[in-house]
């Protein structure tokens, strides 16, 4: 080992660069992070954090637009929905909120990362071979940093077509939606995948007309597809409208609105147009390939399970890399990098193991297995799908849509994964997401106690229907 401290450095501040920087102190290393745009990276400032604080304004409609068949009576409304009169949504106050807590949680992150010894750098990081890091400075100048250990955590960025290039008034990506002072009339979505259903949801809630156009015959492509299904049901019952089989071609601005053209030469006209056509990581111009880190044909950067690259002492993590884009990933995969380099227990990443989940109305939280694995005979097993209609506290909370499923293994009744679809749903996949991590057997999940009435309760039931199942027992 080296007779001095290890030298650290970290390009990009989202969860991938920050979790390391910590696990990176605490070992004794001496830390510096670069980050262009401010700690917490897009993940807190333009994506999970915003994007999820409006979504729970959208849930509160959501429950106000059905409080009326519990019983509860808006003013103007005789008690049918229909003539009531609309809770209103002020955009400008719902936004501001937004980016006040997203600079918020940011600036908690640089105070955590100070507080730990981490040295924090406000500019845009490159690699100089595999041993150095030119840091330019926001303020101007430049620095260059000795790094024993360097790790590329640079994140993605909305993909831009260039025939719909993003205005930032009407034509928008998602990081530009919190600039929005009212609601848009009426919301053209491009793409249903997570980001583009999400969003969708989240501003049909809101009060805005949305119609969500897809490439795909269905929303959420790759999904389970019983959840896509209910999202779809749920969409169409609510008013929107999807448009299937698809493709934008391109997307302009026309007077007051938008108008996104298909590729099979139908308009679409809107007052404002979301883009959701996926992302790009950031990794183009800072000395990768350069530095010999293997990129692959998408331009991400190529990573063995403990987030090494092909350039000795490089590691990288998060979305740059495509392994799983999500927070928690980038978090362990930046977590792992450190515990590997500076010589810590470290584990290989283990996709199968990450509970994920869609914030959708309801939500579709998903862990372990896919049905379509156990379908294929890819791997063993039997499924059971538990409708939440039949169950008490759902009846109460006037739940009608969704389900809990579960997978188990044929012969040892070992919990493969699951797939719940609920409100809150990614907070009841946390005793599934458990059983899959600790190899528990339906038995093991069914034999513990619940709360009565409980939506978890569902969960249970499931694991108990399998074990009368005669192929498991
Ligand atoms: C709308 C939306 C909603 C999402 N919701 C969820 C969710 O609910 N849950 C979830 O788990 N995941 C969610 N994700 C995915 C999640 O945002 C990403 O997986 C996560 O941000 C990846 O973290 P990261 O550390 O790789 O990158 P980022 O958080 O993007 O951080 C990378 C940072 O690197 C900086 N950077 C880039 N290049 C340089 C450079 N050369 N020098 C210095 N700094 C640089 C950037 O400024 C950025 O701050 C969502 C994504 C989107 C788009």
């Amino acid at each position: 080992m080296l007779g001095r401290k290890p030298k650290v450095v970290v390009v990009g501040g989202g969860p991938g660069g920050y979790e390391a920087a910590l696990v990176a102190a605490q070992l004794g290393a001496q830390v510096t992070v670069v980050e262009r745009a401010g700690m917490g990276g897009s993940t807190v400032l333009t994506d999970v954090v915003p994007s999820k604080t409006l979504i729970s304004v959208a849930e509160v409609m959501n429950q106000a637009s059905e409080a009326e068949a519990l019983g509860l009576r808006f003013p103007g409304s005789d008690g049918d929905p229909e003539t009531a009169e609309p809770i209103t949504v002020d955009l400008a106050r719902v936004n501001a909120r937004v980016r006040k807590l997203a600079e918020a949680q940011s600036a908690d992150i640089a105070r955590r990362l100070d507080a730990e010894g981490v040295r924090v750098l406000r500019g845009s990081g490159r690699l100089d071979g595999t041993e150095r890091v030119v840091a330019e400075l926001a303020g101007g100048g430049s620095e260059v940093l000795d790094a024993d250990i360097t790790l590329v955590s640079t994140g993605s960025s909305p993909r831009e077509m260039d025939s719909a290039r993003p205005d930032g008034e009407r034509i928008l990506t998602w990081k530009q939606l919190y600039q929005l002072e009212s609601i848009p009339e009426r919301l053209v979505v491009v793409g249903s995948g997570v980001t583009g259903a999400e969003f969708a949801s989240a501003y049909d809630a809101l009060g805005s007309d949305v119609v969500l156009v897809s490439s795909r015959d269905r929303v959420l492509p790759g999904q389970d597809g019983d959840a896509a299904e209910v999202i779809e049901d749920v969409f169409r019952r609510r008013g929107m409208e999807l448009m299937g089989r698809s493709r934008a071609k391109a997307a302009r601005r026309e007077g007051d609105g938008v108008v996104v053209t298909l590729e099979d030469g139908r308009e679409v006209r809107g007052s404002h147009c979301l883009m959701a056509v996926g992302s790009v990581p950031n990794t183009v111009g800072i000395g990768l390939e350069e530095a010999g880190v293997e990129l692959s044909g998408s331009g991400h950067v190529q990573v063995d399970r403990v987030s090494r690259t092909s350039a000795r002492g490089v590691y990288a993590a998060g979305d740059c890399t495509g392994v799983l884009p999500l927070a928690s990933v980038a978090a362990m995969q930046g977590r792992t990098a450190m515990w590997h380099a500076l010589g810590d227990a470290v584990s290989p990443l283990r996709l199968r193991k990450v509970s994920a989940n869609i914030f959708t109305a309801p939500e579709i939280a998903t862990v372990g297995w896919t049905q379509e694995q156990v379908e294929s005979g890819e791997v063993d097993g039997e499924v059971l799908m538990l409708p939440l209609a039949g169950n008490a506290r759902a009846k109460m909370l006037g739940i009608r849509d969704g389900f809990v499923k579960l997978f188990a293994s044929t012969g040892s009744g070992r919990v493969l994964g699951g797939v719940v679809c609920a409100p809150r749903a990614s907070e009841l996949i946390f005793p599934v997401a458990l059983a899959v991590e600790h190899g528990l057997t339906v038995d093991q999940v069914a034999h513990a106690f619940t709360v009565y009435p409980s939506l978890s309760g569902s969960v249970a039931e499931a694991a108990r229907r399998l074990h009368a199942s005669p192929e498991i027992a």
